[in-house]
């Protein structure tokens, strides 16, 4: 059902409330400045201006840190621990150790070798071109075995 929108009421002004500012000080505390604002304001006239812009928007986030190179491991370890990684690089099989440490979720992806990226682009060329080498053998291998299964199998009937 449709309510027909009460357009009074939201052409009305905003009223200034009284608010604090919610400015982060440096050692966990806040402004505290008392201010009148919107509802939606949420710091002074003073820490409103551009320069205070940076410190106001929110950290990036992790995931734009942690860069091509790396993976987040969510553990809960009070202690470190030295785990055994396969390294992320499709069709690469190589082992690394990563030592966990409490707090940090951060941890390379790939194993020494391919922490390169020439050396994982080198690697995903290499790969291709074996996989196609090895693909082309399966078929010439099913031609053939084609034909001896089909005689095997009247054999074994
Ligand atoms: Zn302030
Ligand atoms: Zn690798």
């Amino acid at each position: 059902m449709l309510v027909p929108k009460d357009k009074s009421k939201r052409r009305r002004r905003e009223r200034l409330k009284e608010k604090q500012c919610q400015f982060p000080i440096p050692g966990g505390d806040i402004c505290g400045i008392i201010f009148y604002g919107t509802a939606r304001s949420l710091y002074c006239p003073m820490h409103r201006h551009r320069k205070f812009r940076k410190f106001i928007d929110k950290p990036k986030d992790k995931k734009e840190d942690i860069g091509v190179e790396n993976q987040i491991i969510n553990h809960k370890l009070l202690d470190e621990q030295k785990v055994i990684l396969k390294c992320s690089l499709e069709g690469c099989e190589e082992e690394f150790k990563v030592t966990l440490i409490p707090k940090q979720n951060i941890y390379p992806k790939y194993c020494e070798k391919h922490r390169n990226a020439y050396q994982r682009e080198r690697f995903i060329q290499q790969n291709q071109m074996q996989f196609k080498s090895l693909s082309k053998q399966r078929e010439e291998d099913m031609l053939n075995s084609n034909t001896n299964n089909t005689e095997e199998d009247q054999t074994q009937s």
